[in-house]
């Protein structure tokens, strides 16, 4: 059954009027109209499911039908911390670790970050990402989308993981003998992790310096230079996939 996102769901309503966006992309674009059902969700857990009664200029009308329960969100809360990098291996590396079910995604700008963001291209450009965000949690059927926060430099990204109780580890090319591979088999599953991928020129030394004082761990993942969103999209399913819910937890 497909799925939308609404504002809100009243636990107690019988009907939903959904307007905007999410209802055009129903009627004009899925061509649904009365009699379809669908899933609504709050995007913060709350989901439903639906029938359309009427459809019109003013959004689509639908009949409660019952309350379903919200999926399990994985055992492991990752922050991908990806550098920025051109708009469209961007906009997949968000779609994609977005259906693999991070929780958080904290975009950066350090010393090799050819892309740059200015401030009157910022808020358009996350608003964006947060879009797909939303659209990835639709098609993985996730309770709540990942959140997508404003671009940080890397100072700050480290700073901001300063006080918090996190497995931290950063993806480093020229990373020699630790492999994600023995962190993942060698440590007990982390509940919360930081996760950090350089840009295409990678990261200086100083900078690796400076992440590991901060508490990261440089790991490799191999010999083979992966592209950014490639090493992005490859540590999070191996993570998920270790420590995360990429099974059916039945094994
Ligand atoms: N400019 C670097 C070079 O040519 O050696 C490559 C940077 S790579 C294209 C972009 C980012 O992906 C890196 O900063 C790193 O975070 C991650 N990455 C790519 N391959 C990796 C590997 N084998 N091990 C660990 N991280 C890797």
């Amino acid at each position: 059954m497909r799925r939308f996102f609404v504002e809100r769901i009243d636990p107690t309503g019988d009907t939903v009027r959904v307007s905007g966006a999410e209802a055009r992309h129903m009627t004009r674009v899925l061509r649904m109209g009365p009699g379809d059902r669908l899933v609504l969700m709050d995007g913060d857990g709350a989901r439903v499911q639906a029938v359309i009664r009427s459809a019109g200029k003013d959004g689509v009308v639908l009949a409660v039908e019952r309350t379903l329960e919200a999926p399990h969100a994985s055992p492991i809360a990752i922050t991908l911390c990806p550098s920025l990098i051109k708009s469209r291996p961007m906009d997949m590396l968000i779609q994609k670790v977005s259906e693999l079910g991070v929780d958080r995604i904290q975009p950066f700008a350090s010393s090799r970050t050819v892309v740059r963001l200015p401030e009157t291209r910022k808020d358009g450009r996350v608003r964006h990402w947060r879009e797909i965000a939303r659209n990835a949690a639709k098609q993985a059927d996730r309770a709540t989308p990942a959140r997508v926060d404003d671009p940080v430099g890397f100072e700050e990204l480290l700073k901001g993981w300063g006080q918090i109780e996190a497995a931290r580890l950063l993806l480093w090319e020229g990373e020699e003998t630790r492999d994600l591979k023995a962190v993942l088999k060698g440590t007990p599953p982390a509940k919360t992790l930081a996760a950090v991928v350089g840009p295409e020129g990678g990261f200086t030394r100083e900078e690796v310096a400076a992440a590991r004082k901060a508490g990261f761990v440089p790991v490799s993942l191999g010999r083979r230079i992966l592209r950014a969103e490639t090493a992005a999209l490859a540590i999070t399913a191996l993570v998920q996939y270790e420590w995360g819910d990429l099974s059916l937890g039945t094994s």
